[in-house]
């Protein structure tokens, strides 16, 4: 009741900039939902990583395959979820590990595993959002793709850019080096040069970071701008907390010295926990529903199309093989021709709408390219 505003006190506030916390009070109450998926060889340190970064325990019961399996297996997936709380707001975390990526002798289905997860995601949504009931769809399309470089290779492997390359227009892809403390930071930033230049090569565009708006503080610009730089990440993980000077780090403990996880010296960890939580999720989530999820229903809403237009013709044949003589069976029969015929039109409207828009996502990308190549 207090709320209510003050007419008379300021005679030109008409409430438009409460607009902002509303959405945010909305926001807060229905929560977040982000789904990772970690891709990468086993003992790349993944699972000690994802643990670090969200400050949990999500694989604590995991079983490591052994050699036998290890040589049988394909790819598995495995789907943990996790509910965080900060500061009222609440976060659940869904992380689709793959495990046994490239482990396996022969690694030619890995990539069909990775890419069939994300396709049922999309399917799944697509029938919900055509359902009655699309309040409540919950959302478990993968809004990011961490994948796991290995830190003592020259660059990418043909393996990597085999399933970067089909994964690349499905979904966000990071490229992580795990367990960059294996290296120095020459070596880091060679690995790092190595990498960039082969993606190039391949025409492999990553997920590509949005521009910083002019308006944004001189702090938010360079953090950006450090962030870019950073690509791909190079990480420690580690779940062990030690004493170092009187403070608790999160490290790694050698014969030499300790490696501070959180050190920006020595890790891109803390790097890769802004951009992923505190910078950049809503892109993710963004560039999900903006870019995949309308490619993936474009093609949708093309097949089921051409599906209805040869039902179409079907039917077409089969009336005019009957004997023309039954003027109801015809009447059915043109009935269900027009309800076809409406059902195409819709589809093919659709189906436009959704070029232009990916047309112009391309042109803006395109653009943005453009820019950072003038600069
Ligand atoms: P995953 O199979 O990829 O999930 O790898 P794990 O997280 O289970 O890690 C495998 C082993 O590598 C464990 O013994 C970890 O303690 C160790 N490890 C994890 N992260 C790092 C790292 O950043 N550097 C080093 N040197 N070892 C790590």
């Amino acid at each position: 009741m207090s709320k209510t505003p003050s007419f008379d006190k300021d005679r030109d506030y008409i409430g438009s900039a409460t607009l902002p916390e509303q959405v945010h009070r909305k926001s807060v109450k229905r929560g977040f939902e982000f789904t990772l998926m970690v891709v990468g060889e086993s003992g790349l340190g993944k699972s000690t990583l994802i643990n670090s970064l969200f400050l949990g325990d999500l694989y604590k019961n995991r079983q490591m395959p052994n050699v036998e399996e290890r040589i049988e297996k394909t790819t598995k997936v495995e789907k943990k979820t996790m509910d965080i709380e900060e500061r009222g707001v609440r976060l659940r975390l869904t992380v689709v590990d793959t495990p046994g990526f490239g482990d396996a002798i022969n690694c030619e289905d890995s990539w069909r595993v990775c890419t069939q997860y994300i396709d049922e995601q999309f399917r799944q949504y697509f029938t919900d959002e055509s359902g009655l009931n699309r309040r409540n769809i919950q959302d478990n399309r993968v809004h990011c793709c961490l994948y796991f470089v290995p830190p003592w290779g020259h660059s990418l492997r043909q393996m990597d850019l085999d399933l970067i390359r089909r994964l690349h227009r499905k979904v966000n892809i990071v490229l992580v080096i795990g367990k960059a403390d294996c290296l120095n930071k020459q070596e880091v930033r060679k690995l790092k040069e190595r990498i960039l230049q082969d993606l190039e090569d391949n025409h492999i565009q990553l997920y590509q970071f949005p521009e910083c708006d002019s308006d944004e503080d001189d702090d938010f610009k360079q953090q950006d701008r450090e962030l870019k730089a950073s690509i791909p990440f190079a990480v420690v993980g580690s779940n062990t907390i030690l004493e170092v000077a009187g403070k608790k780090v999160r490290g790694r403990q050698y014969p030499w010295g300790v490696v501070n996880v959180e050190d920006p010296e020595h890790s891109d960890f803390i790097k890769l926990r802004t951009f992923l939580i505190s910078t950049h999720m809503q892109d993710l989530k963004d560039t999900t529903q903006d870019v995949h999820y309308e490619n993936f229903r474009a093609q949708c809403i093309s097949q089921i199309s051409q599906h209805a237009l040869r039902e179409r013709g079907k039917l077409k044949r089969d009336s005019i093989s009957s004997t023309n003589g039954f003027d109801a069976a015809i009447s059915e029969t043109d009935r269900l021709l027009l309800q076809k015929d409406e059902e195409i039109r819709r589809m093919q409207d659709m189906l436009t709408q959704m070029q232009e828009k990916l047309k112009q996502t391309h042109l803006m990308e395109m653009k943005k390219n453009d820019s950072v190549i003038d600069v």
